[in-house]
């Protein structure tokens, strides 16, 4: 084992190319995986169709389940729990690693470290090859967080968990209450779903879900929404379930501005509304200013995560996967030579999920 096989893309649009890397010898602190499997997410769609701009060539992938099979030095490291790894423990780690000194990772916003390694986006360098999921072995660098996965949770459960259940766990954190609280979520492909499921499981019985597929709005109500409608019914649902006030939170999930739209106007009086989804470039959008400052409205973004919420995603998926249909969500597995069929399947709106395993 000196070698790893990796589908590496050039950006050229929907192209990969299999290629074989040395396994690099490790430095201390490193660890090296063997990728058990990689979900492919929409912004690796996005990246693959040049919809937004990555360094290329780049090994994409970066919802990852893996088996830790070497460490660069005998120290013992510990995962985010505090647990000491072994080899063969099956681990997830967070998308980005940071440097914990910097300016952005000072001031409390580690996933936006200047010196970040940011898996599934970096550029192919010598001997820093193999940092992508579409790859037979990732290499997790200094200050990557980890997670050791409880046994129960199946690799269908499991993928996505550092990526879009993560991206959740952050979304939700401004959320300090919500027994009696109501909640919009606009999108139901896997943030949405996945948002329903844990604002539902943390108390909230309030929970319209909105989208354009007949089979997401279903996804959705399995996931947990009280309601799961068109987008064309929501002014006349938000009266019904607001009284007209509007919601307390809304999640957008789509990156669609017209779903942005919806949120500013579905929102109540004081609420939040909590942007998520838009992760590639869209056409700028008017709206009047003196709306959010009159209506005493929040508007957060939302982009990656913090170690506490890679560790909070790990948490509610191993307390609440049997709840929800999670395991359904990834409709097929394909072998890394194979991933060209897998990235057709993954552009099917009936696949929330589509993945590689190894
Ligand atoms: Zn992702
Ligand atoms: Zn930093």
């Amino acid at each position: 084992m000196n070698r790893s096989s990796a589908a590496v893309f050039s950006g050229i649009p929907s192209k990969v190319e299999q290629q074989s890397f040395e396994i690099p010898s490790l430095a201390p602190g490193e660890v090296l995986a063997k990728v058990i499997a990689s979900t492919i997410c929409g912004s690796d769609l996005h990246s693959l169709e040049c919809r937004r701009k990555v360094p290329t060539p780049t090994v994409l992938g970066h919802e990852i389940v893996g088996e830790i099979v070497a460490f660069g030095s005998s120290d013992p490291m510990f995962d985010l729990n505090g647990t000491a790894l072994s080899i063969g423990d099956r681990i997830v780690w967070g998308v980005v690693a940071n440097c914990g000194r910097c300016f952005y990772c000072e001031r409390d916003l580690p996933q936006k470290c200047e010196n970040a390694v940011k898996y599934g986006h970096e550029p192919l360098r010598p001997g820093k090859e193999l940092l992508g999921g579409f790859a037979e072995h990732c290499l997790l660098v200094r200050g990557t967080s980890i997670v050791r996965l409880p046994e129960e949770i199946p690799l269908e459960v499991a993928c996505p968990t550092s990526c879009a259940t993560a991206t959740i766990a952050a979304a939700l954190k401004p959320i300090t209450r919500y027994e009696g609280r109501s909640m919009l979520i606009l999108g139901a492909g896997m943030l949405g779903l996945t948002a329903c499921a844990m604002a539902k499981s943390r108390g909230c019985d309030s929970i319209l879900c909105i989208d354009l597929d007949p089979q997401r709005r279903e996804l959705a109500l399995a996931f947990g929404a009280n309601r799961a409608i068109h987008p064309a019914e929501l002014s006349e649902h938000t009266r019904e379930l607001t009284d007209g006030k509007g919601f307390d939170y809304s999640f957008e999930l789509t990156g669609a501005n017209s779903s942005f739209v919806a949120a500013l106007d579905a929102t109540r009086m004081g609420g939040t509304i909590v942007s998520a989804g838009a992760v590639f470039p869209s056409d700028p959008i008017g709206f009047v200013v003196e709306r959010i400052t009159r209506r005493n409205l929040t508007i957060i973004g939302i982009h990656n995560y913090a170690p506490s919420d890679l560790l909070a995603a790990v948490e509610f998926l191993d307390a609440n996967h049997r709840s929800f249909p999670f395991a359904t969500l990834v409709t097929k597995w394909y072998t890394l030579a194979s991933i060209a069929n897998a990235f057709n399947d993954a552009r099917e709106k009936a696949n929330i999920r589509v993945g590689i395993k190894l």
